[in-house]
């Protein structure tokens, strides 16, 4: 980083105060700047990040445009109310349906190939199976469709199928969304590590000494939030992915779920397949927010790779990441004002592919004017 005193002109260029300023450029970070500009063409909004663009989840994700499968939502009813995981659904669907409406679905190259949950176990298939109408119930409350949930067969797994599920291409998601960002006049500035929030007074302090003021600050760092604010607990979670190298007979080329949402695939273009998660098997150590590959998840994903998707020998991994998701205990997002200056949005939970952007727009009608 380079150190200089700031010159007459740079200083009536950069030491200005802005109307808002937005601290993460993800896709809740960049929604809350898009809709805030929407709304308020002539404010000044500024998005700061420590990347070179932005380097958290919304670039390194999977690409499932989802709203749950089965056992996921089995899962949370052990540790959310029924309510809140109705208002949850709803929030996701209703978050898909902004983000291909504001980007376009041609940009983000979304597109439903098929989706299902697979099952290897037969019990926990029954277990499923039981459960089926309960969830079919909560997808007609939350958004008026009907058998989202089917039982059905899938390469020789026993299954159920996922109506209305798809899938999107990240990259592209977030270069639309920086491009619409760009055009509407929102201004960025990248490797901008903040290292204080002083959230009564609206001021950002960079490692490099650094200032910047807002009227209002918008502290979308999901999973890196607690670093900032000791009173907004937010837990990371590390996941990792893997795409391999094309596969000519390739049987996967849906959107799959397999045990609590804690393993996904699907198919990428030219015949690949992206694998992840597995995050269950070493929780604790996963609980960071330092990137880097779990050498004994990665082993683990190839063998399910091998013997249970049964991927044709020969098959390779052509590029492997992880990307740092952000926990609430509930899995319910925060979304709230810390003080008269200062709304924070964080803990999407893995699922802010669908809830990044409506969250964005949430929080860009909390933001005061
Ligand atoms: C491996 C993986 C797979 C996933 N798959 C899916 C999926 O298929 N479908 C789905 O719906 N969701 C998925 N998710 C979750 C989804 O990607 C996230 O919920 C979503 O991207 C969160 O967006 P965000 O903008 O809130 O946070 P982020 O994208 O993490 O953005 C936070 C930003 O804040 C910046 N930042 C943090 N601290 C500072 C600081 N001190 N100073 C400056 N900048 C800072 C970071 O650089 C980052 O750019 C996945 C996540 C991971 C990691």
């Amino acid at each position: 980083m380079i150190h200089a005193e700031r010159s007459f002109w740079e200083s009536e260029l950069y030491d200005r105060e802005f109307d808002l300023i937005v601290l993460g450029a993800g896709l809740t970070g960049q929604s809350i700047a898009y809709f805030f500009k929407q709304n308020n063409p002539d404010k000044k909004v500024l998005v700061l990040d420590r990347g070179f663009y932005p380097i958290g989840a919304s670039t390194r994700n999977a690409g499932f445009a989802c709203f749950g499968s089965v056992t996921e939502h089995m899962a949370d009813m052990q540790i959310e109310e029924e309510a809140n995981i109705i208002d949850r659904i709803r929030r996701r669907i209703n978050g898909l349906s902004l983000l291909r409406q504001t980007l376009g679905d041609e940009n983000i190259a979304y597109r439903e190939p098929g989706a299902y949950e697979i099952f290897t176990d037969s019990e926990a298939y029954e277990q499923a199976l039981d459960q089926l109408d309960v969830c079919n119930r909560w997808l007609q409350q939350a958004a008026g469709l009907e058998n989202v949930y089917q039982k059905t067969e899938h390469n020789g797994f026993p299954a159920i199928s996922i109506q209305h599920e798809g899938c999107l291409h990240p990259g592209k998601m977030m270069h639309t969304l920086y491009e619409k960002n760009l055009a509407s006049g929102v201004e960025f500035r990248w490797q901008s590590q903040v290292n204080k929030v002083y959230k009564e007074d609206g001021v950002l302090t960079l490692e490099n000494g650094f200032e910047f003021k807002g009227n209002q600050l918008a502290i979308a760092t999901n999973s890196f939030t607690s670093a900032l604010l000791d009173d907004v607990e937010i837990k990371p979670g590390r996941g990792f992915v893997f795409v391999t190298k094309p596969i000519s007979d390739l049987a996967w080329k849906g959107t799959y779920h397999f045990d609590r949402g804690y393993y996904y695939f699907r198919g990428v273009e030219d015949n690949r397949l992206l694998l992840g998660g597995a995050r269950s098997l070493d929780i604790d150590v996963e609980t960071t927010t330092e990137f880097g590959t779990n050498e004994k998840i990665k082993k683990h994903l190839i063998s399910f790779a091998n013997d249970v998707l049964r991927l044709p020998t020969g098959w390779e991994i052509d590029k492997e990441w992880s990307g740092i998701m952000g926990f609430t205990t509930t899995k319910s997002p925060v979304l709230k004002r810390i003080s008269n200056k200062t709304t924070v949005i964080a803990g999407l939970s893995g699922m802010g592919v669908a809830l990044g952007m409506q969250l964005g727009r949430e929080a860009a009608d909390l933001v005061i004017k």
